[in-house]
């Protein structure tokens, strides 16, 4: 059996919700969807890359001068790390430390065994630049407040491997690092991404490399390491945000955590605006097949004293689009059921909807309660709504939808960390009597070449025949096509339709407090 070791990445999840401690690692007995959550497996193996790519900022070639940990098994890897450190290594990288049950695996460990210094570097697939703050501070005295919510996790988790570290090397001074992908740097090789190709195995992920590849052909930086030193010492000084206890510090929430996970215990934590998104579901036709238990049911059911049955009703949880502080009002009240939801008690937590067509969020929320008393399944159409938005239109109709990549590993010299690459759209076109016609499309294949411009001119090309009311889902088509905007607007090549292309962009999207377009695009999902 394996040991119950709290590894960092449990630790993480409990820190989300101490309950899911005791859900996780249980896959033949818990339903647990994060496990078939293909976006953030895509978001993990975008990881794979840049902590491959960290390991050349470390040394010339990790391959050859073979400092990578490879194995999973938790003892063979501490083994292997004890065994290089011992051997002089000097740089590690998946190093494998135990403290207790207490178990990292640290992406990135540098040691200097006569200065007694240990640099610990967590690589992250997320970007950076010099102008973003891990801490708040107050407006008026400057005095810092606390760490940023959008920092939170990554920080816990780095203030977690340095904790542990730290009781494996008590003499050590340890300095804590996250190595991130820094917007600020560029990319001065060609095809950068491509030297760091994701292959499957199986479950497996990993990345394979180019064994004649060395560090002199990366080009300049994208990574950047920042010293975090200060805000982990905040962490550990401070009160832990838990939904557990309260006023515990740093060591006694890992330690009850530990505790927690090596005795298999559950720390029940109250129901929150957070459950709405656990991964603890059973998703019915799966977890039927399967038999897996519901964690979040176990969880409502206890909290709730609601029947199984009542929880299969909708809950408030499911209430569209509603702010987590109101969700959070309801729960705390002990309104747990859609149905038993009234007007009142969401009105004054309801933004006005003057900018809404047709029905307001208000009404729209009610009109769901109401569906929900009714058990009323029948789709609504707002037809009015709909006539009086549909009489601004003009025929012909374009709909158009972009594909689009940001990743934290250029494939192009001379661009950012995460810049936008559009390589194909569709157009389709409705006309004044209702027929549907796939106009055109765009699709780049060709490997090393930049296709935001040639993009840009092909839907030029296809919108720029009549007056057409143009139509897109979300923000995303207007979001890209600023992007490019900005990138045409500071490439410094010669590009002799720059002004007609930026032109156009101004004519059909729209840019805060800068342009809103003639033909600025309609935005369906509001519909
Ligand atoms: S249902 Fe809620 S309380 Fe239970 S594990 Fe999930 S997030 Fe935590």
């Amino acid at each position: 059996m394996n040991p119950r070791y709290l590894t960092k990445s449990r630790f993480k999840l409990a820190h989300e919700c101490e309950t899911k401690l005791f859900y996780t690692n249980k896959k033949s007995e818990y339903a647990d969807q994060s496990l078939d959550d293909s976006f953030l497996k895509s978001l993990a193996e975008g990881g794979f890359q840049v902590g491959e790519l960290a390991k050349y900022y470390f040394c010339n070639d990790p391959v050859a001068e073979n400092i990578t940990i490879d194995t999973l098994n938790y003892e063979e890897a501490l083994q292997l790390t004890a065994d290089k450190i011992n051997n002089g290594f000097k740089v590690i990288a998946e190093a494998a430390f135990r403290y207790e049950n207490l178990y990292i695996r640290a992406d990135i460990f540098k040691i200097d065994v006569q200065k007694k210094e240990i640099e610990l570097h967590e690589v992250k697939a997320k970007s950076y630049s010099s102008a973003d703050k891990f801490m708040s501070a107050d407006r008026k005295t400057g005095e810092l407040t606390g760490i940023k919510s959008a920092w939170e996790g990554y920080l816990m988790d780095v203030a977690f491997q340095k904790y542990v570290l730290q009781k494996c090397f008590p003499d050590y001074k340890i300095n804590a690092f996250l190595l991130m992908a820094d917007k600020d740097s560029v990319a001065t090789v060609k095809g950068l991404n491509q030297f760091f190709k994701l292959s499957k195995d199986g479950d497996r992920v990993s990345v394979s490399v180019d064994p004649k590849l060395t560090r002199d052909k990366l080009g300049d930086k994208i990574l950047k390491s920042v010293n975090v030193d200060d805000e982990i010492q905040w962490i550990w000084t401070n009160p832990v945000k838990t939904k557990f206890k309260e006023g515990l510090k740093f060591a006694e929430y890992v330690e009850m955590l530990s505790k927690s996970y090596q005795d298999n215990t559950k720390l029940v934590v109250p129901i929150h605006t957070g459950c709405k998104k656990c991964q603890f579901r059973t998703d019915s036709q799966k977890a039927d097949e399967k038999a897996l238990k519901s964690g979040f049911t176990e969880c409502w059911l206890h909290a709730t004293k609601l029947s199984q049955q009542e929880l299969q009703k909708p809950l408030v949880t499911d209430l569209w689009s509603f702010g987590f502080r109101g969700m959070s009002g309801l729960i705390d009240s002990g309104i747990y059921l859609l149905e038993d939801v009234t007007g009142e008690l969401i009105t004054s937590k309801t933004r006005s909807g003057a900018n809404y067509p047709g029905l307001t969020p208000l009404e729209r929320r009610l009109l769901q309660i109401e569906k929900s008393k009714n058990h009323d399944t029948e789709v609504f159409l707002d037809k009015e709504g709909l006539k009086r938005e549909m009489e601004t239109w003009t025929f012909p109709l374009h709909f158009i939808d972009f594909e689009t990549s940001r990743v934290a590993i250029p494939f192009h010299e001379g661009r950012k960390p995460y810049e936008q690459i559009a390589f194909q759209f569709s157009h389709h076109v409705v006309s004044a009597d209702y027929s549907i016609e796939h106009k055109g499309q765009y699709i780049s294949f060709e490997p090393g070449f930049f296709p935001n411009y040639e993009f840009l001119r092909a839907l030029k090309k296809e919108l720029e025949n009549d007056e057409g009311t143009i139509f897109r889902y979300h923000n995303h088509e207007n979001t890209v096509l600023c992007e490019i905007y900005e990138q045409l607007e500071n490439d410094p090549s010669n590009i002799p339709d720059k002004s007609e292309l930026l032109n156009f962009i101004e004519t059909i999207t729209h840019k805060t407090d800068k342009w809103t377009g003639d033909r600025d695009m309609v935005e369906i999902q509001q519909f």
